[in-house]
């Protein structure tokens, strides 16, 4: 099947940053979680998807299409949600409807009603009244009101109040339920993934760390807690983000290098991926000091 977006080695350089390399696929009727800490190159990478910014090489496809030939008729397909509010502050959302509706050959105002009424929008207030939540829920709408067949969010989830975002979040877990649709998600809040992501792709500091299925990727890692004397260059060597305190350590250890030996030795759970981002960026952050 066609392949709803496709990165092939995706570069782009600011004054004190890069993106290098980046490459990673999304198939039909996925949910992918993109996440990095705070200035992985996120919202870099999703503004070159939807050529907001203009990339320095490498390609990008969607609905295997080039995305910069095609960009008019492959938007009509996109839902896009913002990092922030980019609507006119000073109309409601009946009005600003109005202007944005024509843009979209397939508009679907009972859906976009539909939407509305679920999320308890008022409809005549004007957006500069609205909380956060309430213009991502906009956003929300309106991208999901045109039958689109891709949906990019970035940062969907940040800033709102646990509640909302767990509102939000069951939400698009409905939604791709029942709908064909692919959902691009970016976050630095790990947790939002645990339940509705299919995919993970991490990012950190510009560059690829992983793209794989979620349960994979849980499987591949472990984290490990003990006690700091069986620390030999041998084990120090395999543990990924090793953190020290008093008499113990904890780190992460890959699945596969996990030794029997340790067994009666270390205490073992399986991580989250708030601890497999954690443990890595730190493990990153001591190489690059080492280095
Ligand atoms: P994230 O969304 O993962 O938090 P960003 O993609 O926003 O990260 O930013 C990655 C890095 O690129 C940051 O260091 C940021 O300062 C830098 N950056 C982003 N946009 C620009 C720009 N237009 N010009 C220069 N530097 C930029
Ligand atoms: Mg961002």
């Amino acid at each position: 099947m066609e392949k709803i977006l496709e990165i092939n080695n995706l570069n782009k350089s600011f004054q004190d940053f890069a993106l290098k390399d980046i490459s990673f696929s999304l198939e039909p009727g996925y949910i992918m979680g993109f996440i990095g800490p705070n200035g992985a190159g996120k919202s870099t990478t999703i503004k070159l998807i939807m050529n907001l910014l203009k990339k320095d090489s490498g390609e990008i496809k969607i609905f295997g299409k080039d995305h910069v030939r095609y960009e008019k008729e492959i938007k009509e397909d996109i839902g896009f949600v913002y990092d922030q509010n980019h609507f006119y502050d000073n109309l409601s959302i009946t009005d600003m409807t109005k202007i944005l509706a024509p843009f979209y050959k397939k508009w679907d105002q009972a859906r976009y009603l539909h939407y509305i009424e679920q999320f308890e929008l008022p409809k005549h207030r004007l957006i500069k009244e609205f909380s956060k939540g309430m213009v991502m829920k906009y956003s929300l709408a309106v991208a999901l009101s045109h039958q689109a067949r891709f949906i990019i969010m970035d940062e969907p989830t940040a800033g709102l109040d646990p509640i909302i975002r767990s509102e939000l979040l069951d939400i698009l877990y409905e939604i791709i339920q029942d709908e064909t649709a692919s959902i691009l998600f970016s976050t630095h809040i790990t947790k939002d993934l645990d339940k509705i992501a299919d995919y993970i792709t991490f990012i950190n500091r510009g560059n690829m760390v992983f793209s794989r299925p979620k349960d994979e990727i849980l499987e591949s890692y472990r984290v490990v807690k003990g006690d700091k004397n069986i620390l030999t260059g041998a084990i120090r060597k395999k543990l990924i983000g090793l953190k020290e305190h008093g008499v113990g350590f904890e780190a992460m250890l890959a699945t596969k290098d996990w030794d029997n030996s340790l067994q009666e030795r270390v205490l073992i759970e399986p991580p989250n991926l708030e601890d497999i981002m954690i443990y890595t960026v730190r493990e990153d952050r001591q190489n690059k000091i080492d280095s």
